[in-house]
Order: structure tokens, then C-alpha cells, then sequence
């Protein structure tokens, strides 16, 4: 076998190595992915990702400095693309000395059960010396991994980057489970009912929407995963399920709340009660403990006593036909400003592709300290500063979580991109957009593109979600003449 016993103080530091280094020279499997957005890119924690750039890969490479999956490079050398560490005339890792836990671990991979309930350590069968060659020891070898996955710096490491665990994928063999490791995950779950919400509760997340009837002409952006997955990063967010109902919590530095109301077929009144039952075991009687995004469908048959509704900020919505032409005088301005884009300019447009990351990345580092440069209230700065992830995970993830985007060049060079996903057959609901503010009007111009371009496809409406409060998007959304600006509340439980 080809790993030696290490003394305590290494067991949490180094994690021996099964497969030799010339087998692996031979090889064209690691490193190498046949996507730009793989899932199976090497996630680096805030240490290796620091550890990486001094070693020399560039630092736009991660998305996320406090631990993201490594955004890949296209192949020089044939079809694919390439961990930006790897050396591909060398067919070394770059970086070798400092190489994540995620890939000294390989073939061996954690990742959660199906059920997304247990932490389980397998070997890869994408490993052709794992298919071709495998040890017959490989269980000693894998008890001996998992002894120091459990034990001491690397169980920590772990918890603090729980996507150091993968989703569950039916060619990985199980060969332990890891009781430790779930149970100190757990322990950031304070039920044991709650799961993490990954991409792959996509389809489930949107089965529950349908179910709950709560699509309408009037549904908030809220409705939709992509609105809530794409703050993962930033927020632990929790599901569970009972009685046939999805609750979804968020777990905030105050506490936990529910950022969206219980998804089941029935009234809300019995569910309500029950998320405010755990939340006020989870918080105590901390005054955290609240459920967002309450539809003013919702709220009038609500009927228990006891629950406060507070109004909040509500979804701007608009013609699709009205802001597609932009005519008379509400929208002259906006008008003008679209034109000069096309008179000054040369504007082409394109679908969002994998390969488009980086540049999006960058224009949003771009976007960003032009608004920091500008006026901005404490939230508007603090919006911004979280932003940053939220824009990562929808440009990497965006084929799973349903949403599809635009990138837009000015003179060949990509200079704004926007992205959306379908609230209903007939609203198109406005993620993310981004457009370079040196450039005027181009703003203005995607916007109109956008609402455009849903038009074409069967949009009515055009949901541009809220203005969080921020009195210069308020100006900018009412600007845009809004048919509707959707009545939202917040419900909290009075003291008794
Ligand atoms: S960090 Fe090194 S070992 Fe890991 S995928 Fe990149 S090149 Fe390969």
C-alpha cells in the first residue's frame, strides 16, 4: 500500500497518498474536466485558496476567498478544461505542496447520502487505477483516512467548509460511513430533521412551489430556489419536510428565521404555528424568530391570533409590451439613453455559456467599486459586499438552479450580463443584472433587451424583485413606471 502511519501531530496536517505518483503521471483523468462548471472542480478553503496564490494561480480564480470550488481554464492542448494549477505540459499539479484536502483525499471523495443525512467516505470509480488496480486494502486505507478526517485540525476544516462534502453520486462506492463527522455537522443543525439545502433540492424545492399553489400573476421572486440558493454561500440555509410541508430556515449570526412561508397544500395557519414552535426552541425568545415573503394572498385567510404582520418591501412588477418599446413621455429619458448606447456603440448579445465566467467576475469587481465609488448608504455598501458570492454561485451554477442569462459586448468585450428565471409561464423575474457604469445607458439598454426578449417569449410581466430598501433603486424601479408593487409581509409571533 502506498501510504506510511504518520505521527499524531501529522494525522492532522497530511493525508497519505493511495495512489503512487507515477501511475498518476500516466493518467489523464484528474485535474482535467470536460466542463467549464464540473462539479467535481476542487473546492480550496480560505487557507489553500491563500496558499494557491502565493503559489502562483491567480487570484480571480476563486470566486469566493473565504473557500469556493476553483473556477477552471480552458485546455491549451485539446477539448476541456483545466484546474488552473495543473501543468499541462509538465502533467503536474502546480501547486503540489499545498494542493487542497479535497484533492489529496482523491479517490477517495466525502460526500452526503442520497437522503442528505449521513457523511460517507467512498472511492471514485472515475479513478481508472481505482477500477483497473484496486487495492485489497483499500478498507484498511479507508479507515485510516477516516481516522484523521474525525480527529483533531482536519474534523474543523471540515466544519467550516461543509462543501468539503459533495453531493451524493451513484459511482463514488461507499466504503464507510462517518458517523463523527455527521454528528458535528449535525451539531450546527439543532434538528436532526433539518438538511442542507443543495443544488440538487432544486426539483424538490419546485415540486413544493407547485404544490402550495402559490403561482400567480402576483407571486414574489421568492418563489423560486434560485432566490434563496444563491446566498448558501453567505447563510447556512436548512430545509425539512412534515406533513407532506417544506419549511425553509435560514440560520442568521441573530438566530434563525424562515425566509419564505411553509410550502403545503393547505392554509397556512397550522404551519405557521409549527415553524414558530421550533424557531422559538432554536432562538428562544430572541426577537429573531420570523417568516418572510408572506404573499397578500396568504395573509387574508391567515386567521390565528397571536402573529403580527409587518409590511415589507414588496416585488416591483411592469408591462413586458410597455418597457419592450419604452414609448411616450413616462420612459423618454430611458429612451434617449438606450439610443446613445446604439449610436455610440457597438452592442452585440449572447447567451451566458460556462466560458464567460471569469470575465462576468470580473466585470462585477468592475461594477462593484464603481458603486463604491458612488453614493451608498451603510446597506447599500453592505448589499455590495455580499453580493459578491451571490453573483459567483449563480455564474458557476446557474444550469441547475434554472436560471439563464445574457452577456452583453460593447465593442467585443463583455461589459454587462444579466440573469433571470420564469416565476410563472407568463413572468419573467430579473435575478441579477450587471452593466458597466462608465458606459451610458447601457443600463438602461439591458434592461430594455431583457424585457424584450421575454416578450418574445410569452412574458406578460416582468417581475424586478424589491429595492431592499435602498432609496436609489426605489427612485430607479418607480422610474420604470411599475404596474404593481406587490403587497409582502413579514409575520411574528406576539408575545403571550
Ligand atoms: S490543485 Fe493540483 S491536484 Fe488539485 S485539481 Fe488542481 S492541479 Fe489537480
Amino acid at each position: 500500500m502506498g501510504f506510511v502511519a504518520l505521527d499524531s501531530e501529522h494525522m492532522t496536517r497530511e493525508l497519505p497518498q493511495l495512489v503512487q505518483n507515477s501511475t498518476c503521471f500516466r493518467c489523464d483523468v484528474c485535474c482535467r474536466f470536460p466542463e467549464a462548471d464540473s462539479f467535481l472542480r476542487p473546492y480550496f478553503t480560505s487557507q489553500e485558496i491563500a496558499d494557491a496564490v502565493t503559489h502562483g494561480v491567480p487570484e480571480s480564480c476563486f470566486p469566493n476567498k473565504s473557500g469556493s470550488q476553483v473556477n477552471l481554464v480552458k485546455s491549451s492542448v485539446g477539448e476541456g478544461y483545466l484546474c488552473p494549477a495543473f501543468d499541462s505540459t509538465s502533467g503536474r499539479c502546480g501547486v503540489y505542496e499545498v494542493r487542497p484536502v479535497d484533492c489529496r483525499l482523491y479517490p477517495l471523495a466525502l460526500m452526503w447520502d442520497a437522503s442528505g443525512q449521513e457523511v460517507l467516505l467512498g472511492w471514485d470509480t472515475k479513478c481508472p487505477f481505482m477500477r483497473e488496480e484496486l487495492p485489497a486494502t483499500i478498507r484498511v486505507y479507508a479507515d485510516y483516512v477516516a481516522s484523521l478526517l474525525v480527529s483533531g485540525a482536519l474534523v474543523d476544516k471540515i466544519a467550516a467548509n461543509p462543501s468539503l462534502i459533495g453531493r451524493f453520486q451513484d459511482d463514488v462506492v461507499v466504503v464507510k460511513r462517518l458517523p463523527q463527522l455527521t454528528a458535528r455537522l449535525r451539531s450546527r443543525r439543532v434538528d436532526p430533521r433539518l438538511r442542507p439545502l443543495l443544488v440538487s433540492d432544486a426539483p424538490y424545492f419546485e415540486q413544493a412551489i407547485e404544490r402550495s399553489h402559490m403561482r400567480s400573476r402576483h407571486t414574489l421572486a421568492a418563489f423560486a430556489f434560485p432566490y434563496h440558493y444563491m446566498w448558501t454561500s453567505l447563510l447556512p440555509y436548512w430545509w425539512m419536510e412534515a406533513d407532506g410541508t417544506l419549511f425553509l430556515f435560514a440560520r442568521s449570526p441573530d438566530g434563525w428565521f424562515m425566509p419564505l412561508p411553509p410550502l403545503g397544500p393547505g392554509s397556512l395557519d397550522g404551519a405557521v404555528d409549527h415553524a414558530f414552535t421550533l424557531m422559538h426552541q432554536w432562538n428562544g425568545d430572541l426577537p429573531v424568530s420570523r417568516i418572510e415573503h408572506v404573499m397578500e394572498s396568504q395573509k387574508k385567510p391567515f386567521a390565528a391570533d397571536g402573529y403580527q404582520f409587518l409590511k415589507a418591501e414588496g416585488d416591483y412588477v411592469y408591462s413586458a409590451a410597455a418597457l419592450a418599446v419604452l414609448a411616450g413621455d413616462p420612459h423618454k429619458s430611458q429612451r434617449a439613453l438606450c439610443n446613445r448606447v446604439e449610436r455610440e456603440h457597438r452592442v452585440e448579445r449572447e447567451p451566458y455559456r460556462a466560458e464567460h465566467q471569469r470575465d462576468c467576475m470580473d466585470l462585477h469587481r468592475r461594477w462593484a467599486r464603481q458603486k463604491r465609488g458612488g453614493i451608498l448608504d451603510v446597506m447599500g455598501k453592505f448589499l455590495l459586499e455580499d453580493a459578491e458570492a451571490a453573483h459567483a454561485c449563480v455564474l458557476e451554477e446557474y444550469a441547475q438552479i434554472g436560471v439563464s442569462g445574457t452577456v452583453i459586448r460593447i465593442d467585443h468585450a463583455i461589459e454587462a450580463y444579466t440573469f433571470g428565471y420564469w416565476l410563472t409561464p407568463r413572468t419573467w423575474c430579473v435575478l441579477l443584472e450587471v452593466a458597466d457604469r462608465s458606459v451610458p445607458g447601457l443600463a438602461q439598454w439591458v434592461f430594455r433587451d431583457t424585457c424584450r426578449t421575454a416578450l418574445a417569449h410569452g412574458a406578460v410581466s416582468i417581475n424586478a424583485m424589491e429595492d431592499a430598501g435602498l432609496p436609489g433603486l426605489r427612485a430607479a424601479k418607480l422610474a420604470y413606471r411599475p404596474v404593481a408593487i406587490l403587497d409582502t409581509w413579514t409575520i411574528t409571533r406576539v408575545a403571550l
